[in-house]
């Protein structure tokens, strides 16, 4: 059954469709196996000469299979990806030596070839046996999360198990080889990454990426890893001339070298751990917590503000250590959030004891 969807894929294909191309020419399961490996991850204008160079070289999967390595490795240099290259080569050795130098030509038997996926067996079983096969390429995938509005990152089992089903339903029996061709073209030049042409996309009228305008919310992105989440107190010790104490952090670790102020964890008393090092403190005051990211990890910083009594009054804690004068900041370097609470403080006038 044909839906208006292929339908309206295949007569764009029919009037803007690309038909040129040197792999389109002269169609064997070889050079249509060649030109997808070669397109994997790669612009049409890149491959052209690669493919042009490598089908004069190797004209024939036993060519390539018989070939050292090095020299397909040579002829590949460019157009990256080497991992490619060497499948390229010993999928052609397989075809060789396991088919008779025969391409199979079914999606199964394609896929259990080195470097042949699902989606690269469905383009050589529609366009070179002109059977019908789906393909599921990255373009492809584009178009079809935003036709369907299909949430995920294609890189997840539900989002791409919701992909091959509504490309499965769309694939048309009768004229698969264009439909399959078009659908990898109208990715690459329509519904672009960045920037689809909505206007003159065949598909436009049925889209829901296009009615809603999230068109660049589709396919999802590849959720980022969650960053586990630290919890510290920031003690802002003053004394009574308003001085506030500063530690100096280890060279190692966040904040390197830098002047801080003493962290305590969650689970301590901050009035204990004061009444230890300095004294019975006076007023203290929790203010509200805030997050600051860092490359690895989030830390939720609970800045507090604790009245010291004398400093007579106590043994300073271990570690360097200076007493700071916020009208009179002495030249250290500063942890970027401690720098913030100072001028904070600097705003506001001393706590009574
Ligand atoms: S209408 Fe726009 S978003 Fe939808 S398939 Fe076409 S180009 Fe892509």
């Amino acid at each position: 059954m044909t839906d208006t969807f292929s339908a309206a894929v295949l007569n764009w294909f029919d009037q803007h469709g690309r038909k040129h191309l040197p792999w389109q020419q002269n169609i064997t399961p070889y050079r249509v196996w060649l030109s997808e490996i070669m397109l994997q991850q790669t612009q049409v204008t890149t491959v052209i000469p690669y493919f042009e160079r490598f089908t004069k070289r190797f004209p024939t999967v036993a060519d390539l299979a018989s070939a050292p390595v090095d020299d397909v490795l040579h002829l590949w240099t460019g157009l990256g990806y080497y991992a490619r290259a060497r499948n390229l080569h010993r999928c052609a050795q397989q075809v060789v030596s396991d088919f008779g130098g025969e391409f199979p030509a079914t999606v199964d038997e394609l896929s259990s070839l080195p470097g042949i996926g699902e989606s690269t067996a469905g383009a050589i079983v529609s366009i070179a046996f002109k059977q019908t096969a789906t393909i599921l390429d990255g373009n492809v995938k584009r178009v079809l999360a935003r036709y369907h509005a299909i949430d995920g990152w294609p890189g997840q089992s539900g989002p791409l198990k919701a992909l091959w089903q509504v490309a499965r339903q769309h694939t048309p029996e009768s004229r698969c080889n264009h439909y399959t061709q078009a659908m990898m073209d109208l990715g690459a030049t329509v519904c672009t990454r960045t920037k689809p042409a909505c206007d003159t996309c065949p598909l436009g009228d049925g889209c829901i990426a296009r009615a809603t305008g999230t068109q660049l919310q589709y396919p999802g992105k590849k959720p980022k890893k969650d960053k586990p989440v630290k919890a510290t107190y920031l003690l802002m010790l003053r004394a009574p001339s308003g001085d506030l104490l500063l530690q100096q952090r280890p060279p190692q670790g966040i904040w390197g070298g830098l002047w801080s102020f003493p962290e305590l964890a969650l689970e301590r008393s901050v009035a204990d751990y004061c009444a230890d090092y300095y004294g019975t403190p006076g007023e203290i005051e929790y203010w509200d917590s805030y997050r600051h990211t860092f490359s690895h990890y989030h830390l939720d910083i609970t800045p507090v503000l604790v009245q010291l009594p004398e400093p007579s009054a106590g043994v300073m804690a271990p570690g360097q250590a200076l007493w700071y004068n916020v009208s009179q900041p002495p030249a250290v370097g500063l942890a970027a959030p401690v720098k913030r609470l100072l001028e904070q403080l600097h705003e506001l006038a001393p706590l009574s004891s």
